[in-house]
């Protein structure tokens, strides 16, 4: 016989934790009891030392699904007699409240048989959930998660839940959101006028109904309101983006089940496996190649991706599989605004969009979007990291005070640190919106309260317009950091660095500490200083935003700065203008940015690497105008993947005294004259010699520093081709590559990174 007292720390709490060590004890036979202590749970077993060490070894291993151990040790202790059999203790709540609040989780597959089997009591019932499963972040008004404490307080269970609640060997013991038809909340189908036109059961079925007539439909999911149409109907699809006022952006789809999705692309194991994840994002699966048969043209456009998902919720579950098919699911909100949450907020906004609205009476308590993934070099790589993730913590070993960061402009988050863990807030979207600035002033306020976190530091962009650096103007201890430098610092985050690396930095917009506007940046640096060690040949953008806006703008000043600006006046005095005619300038136009890329009026200086796909697709005639964030590059690496062959472009270095450039003049040269000369290459194989030439470029770059670790971090790393071709040539010329994963490349991890800046200093020697 023999004894020891188990201590483990993690996520450990609220999910299944303690009937699941319950059973395993009794299926040992053993003694002892299991308590749920600040900081996790503290166990204590007694029993024949095989079955011990085998329930130690076990454990670990046998977890469920939520549970994550972070720490677990194990001591023997002196054998006790007479002890009963092993028990369930009462919580301890002396100590901090353990900070951990679970993310919102997909229905379990018990559940799920719960839901679909006609001699339960919860057949088709659509907020059917348990300790495994089930809202968390989304209904949570503040810590310690009790129902009391939650959206569920409306509803007081019934007899038959509270048995299951009060009952360690259920599985809905302690599942703060346990409901049933009796006692939980209801949904309704409305009209735009309010008119409920049926509740329950019917409910959905109608709106099925509703959707396979083509109308579109409002539905109250977990983190928020989705907006729903027929995605194999053409019309339909057309009609939401002309109401949605969305010309071109992709929308995401919810299939039916996973043998939908299988019928429309091939998927690899990976995708499979996160679209069943207990997360269950939208997972960007690969376009090109397939013949996507059935789905309406209006649903993606020329992306590279298609956004598909799982059902996640009850609701989702029961009303799917009468639908039997695909669904656009898209956010329920007015473009550049958050989700809506409430039913009257909803019935306001989207009543011009919707033509029915799939309600319930169950409050979200925070806006919560899907979060959408994408995979690169066979890893997970989070784009938006919201439903499923956050508020989870990283790990980063921090050893600055409790510090909040503010994250920068666009698809805004906001983390905090609380004892070396950061909390990381749903994206919420950008600031250039008055609703959406709200909304970000409200989960400020809304971690810090979770949390009780009352910051010591706090952290934000150089850019001193930012909404993000103007709320926190009088804070105490305001440190701001440069835009690139946190996109390296989010990427050593993450991967749990400490030491110098080299940076690279690829984005669209970010203020840097001259003034003008970087992008496309090599740093060297660890978490308190960095250097700025190269960039790409800088270049300018006429009419600033306006460019970002039209890459045709982006192309005139690449090909001034290749050819002379000699090149655009010959051009604006010849009417014809041959090379410019896809471009779609008047004359008038073309004239005005000819001007204004010579004489430098409202035309500021940048680096960008997302500026220079821009410039380069609307060269190679993919895309002259962005209809939204980003479609130039995606055309761009679209047109790269669907390439038979690749044309070599060189990219060579230009070194000043202390700096480098990347110089991509000869590659536009040669692109220009394959388009308009007597070129034989295809568009498709100079947009996959454009990737390339940036990949080796960066090793180039990379070289010149003799650190052997290098980060990749910025927007542009969305890109997979760009990724995987970077990540290819560093690791196949020695290098140790890392990137992201679970921290956004893009802006959404901005805070991450400042979070994790310990002090820095302003970067004087390497200015151009
Ligand atoms: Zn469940
Ligand atoms: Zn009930
Ligand atoms: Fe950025």
């Amino acid at each position: 016989m023999i004894r020891i007292h188990v201590n483990i720390q993690g996520a450990v709490q609220g999910v299944g934790f303690r009937p699941f060590v319950y059973r395993l004890a009794h299926q040992h036979r053993l003694t002892g009891w299991i308590v749920n202590s600040p900081s996790g749970v503290e166990i204590e077993v007694q029993g024949k030392s095989e079955a011990v060490s085998s329930f130690v070894e076990l454990l670990p291993q046998k977890i469920p699904p939520l549970a994550l151990i972070k720490q677990f040790n194990h001591k023997p202790v002196p054998l006790l007699s007479g002890e009963p059999r092993f028990q369930i203790r009462p919580s301890k709540h002396s100590g901090p409240i353990s900070a951990v609040v679970l993310p919102d989780i997909a229905t379990c597959s018990e559940c799920l048989q719960d839901v679909f089997d006609p001699d339960n009591r919860r057949y088709l019932y659509p907020f059917t959930n348990c300790t495994n499963c089930g809202p968390r972040y989304s209904i949570i008004e503040k810590l310690p998660y009790d129902r009391p404490y939650t959206a569920m307080k409306h509803f007081p269970m019934c007899e038959k839940c509270l048995e299951e609640y009060n009952n360690p060997l259920n599985r809905r013991f302690h599942a703060q959101p346990n409901a049933c038809p009796l006692c939980g909340p209801q949904i309704a189908l409305i009209d735009r006028n309010e008119n409920t036109l049926a509740v329950k059961r019917q409910a959905v079925e109608l709106c099925v109904q509703q959707l396979k007539a083509g109308h579109v439909v409002a539905l109250k999911g977990i983190g928020g309101f989705q907006i729903l149409v027929d995605a194999t109907n053409e019309r339909a699809v057309r009609n939401l983006r002309k109401r949605k006022n969305r010309q071109s952006k992709p929308f995401a789809m919810m299939a039916s089940s996973m043998s939908h999705i299988e019928g429309l692309t091939p998927l690899q194991s990976i995708e499979k496996k996160w679209l069943l994840s207990p997360q269950a994002p939208i997972v960007l699966v690969e376009k090109y190649g397939t013949a996507l048969s059935g789905i309406a043209k209006a649903v993606s456009g020329d992306t590279p991706t298609l956004g598909l998902m799982l059902p996640y919720s009850p609701l989702h579950h029961i009303l799917m599989r009468i639908f039997d098919g695909l669904v656009v699911a898209t956010s329920g909100n007015l473009s550049e605004e958050p989700i809506c949450i409430e039913n009257r907020e909803c019935l306001e906004k989207l009543k011009d969009i919707c033509d029915f609205f799939l309600i319930h009476d169950r409050p979200i308590i925070r806006p919560v979007d899907d979060s959408v993934m994408r995979i690169v070099q066979g890893r997970e790589m989070l784009v938006r990291r919201a439903r499923g993730f956050a508020p989870f913590p990283i790990e980063t070993r921090l050893v600055e005070p409790n510090g909040l960061a503010m994250g920068a402009h666009l698809k805004s988050t906001v983390a905090l640190s609380v004892e070396g863990l950061s909390f990381i807030s749903q994206h919420i979207g950008d600031l250039a919106s008055y609703s959406t600035r709200k909304c970000y002033d409200k989960t400020i306020k809304d971690l810090s309260s979770i949390y009780q976190f009352e910051p010591q530091r706090t952290v934000c962009d150089l850019h001193p317009d930012y909404h993000s650096s103007t709320v926190c103007r009088d804070k105490p201890n305001r440190l701001c950091v440069q835009h690139h430098y946190a996109h390296i610092l989010s990427c050593m985050a993450e991967n749990q660095l400490e030491g110098e690396v080299t940076g690279i930095a690829w984005d669209g917009t970010g203020l840097g500490t001259d003034g003008s506007v970087w992008g496309g940046e090599f740093f060297r640096c660890n978490r308190t200083s960095w250097s700025r060690i190269a960039s790409l040949l800088p270049f300018s953008l006429p009419g600033g935003d306006q460019a970002v806006q039209e890459p045709r703008r982006t192309a005139l000043s690449l090909i001034a700065k290749t050819y002379g600006n000699a090149f655009l006046t010959e051009n604006t005095q010849n009417q014809s203008q041959a090379e410019f005619k896809s471009m779609g300038f008047s004359h008038e136009e073309f004239c005005m940015l000819s001007s204004m890329i010579q004489t430098g009026f409202q035309t500021p200086k940048t680096t960008s690497a997302g500026r220079l796909f821009d410039g380069v697709a609307s060269i190679l005639d993919l895309c002259h105008i962005n209809g939204h964030e980003g479609q130039a590059p995606q055309a761009m690496e679209l047109a790269a993947r669907l390439a038979k062959n690749t044309v070599s472009f060189d990219l060579p270095v230009l070194a000043t005294k202390n700096f480098h450039f990347l110089d991509w003049r000869s590659m536009i040269r040669k692109m220009f004259d394959q388009v308009h000369g007597s070129g034989i290459a295809s568009i498709d194989s100079l947009a996959a010699g454009f990737h390339s030439a940036l990949a080796d470029g960066i090793v180039k770059i990379a070289r010149l520093s003799d650190r052997k670790e290098v980060c990749l971090s910025g927007g542009c790393f969305q890109n997979r081709l760009l990724s995987e071709l970077a990540i290819q040539k560093l690791e196949a010329d020695g290098f140790k590559v890392y990137w992201h994963r679970v921290i956004p490349p893009n802006d959404g991890g901005i805070s991450t990174g400042q979070l994790y800046c310990i002090s820095p200093i302003p970067d004087s020697k390497s200015s151009y």
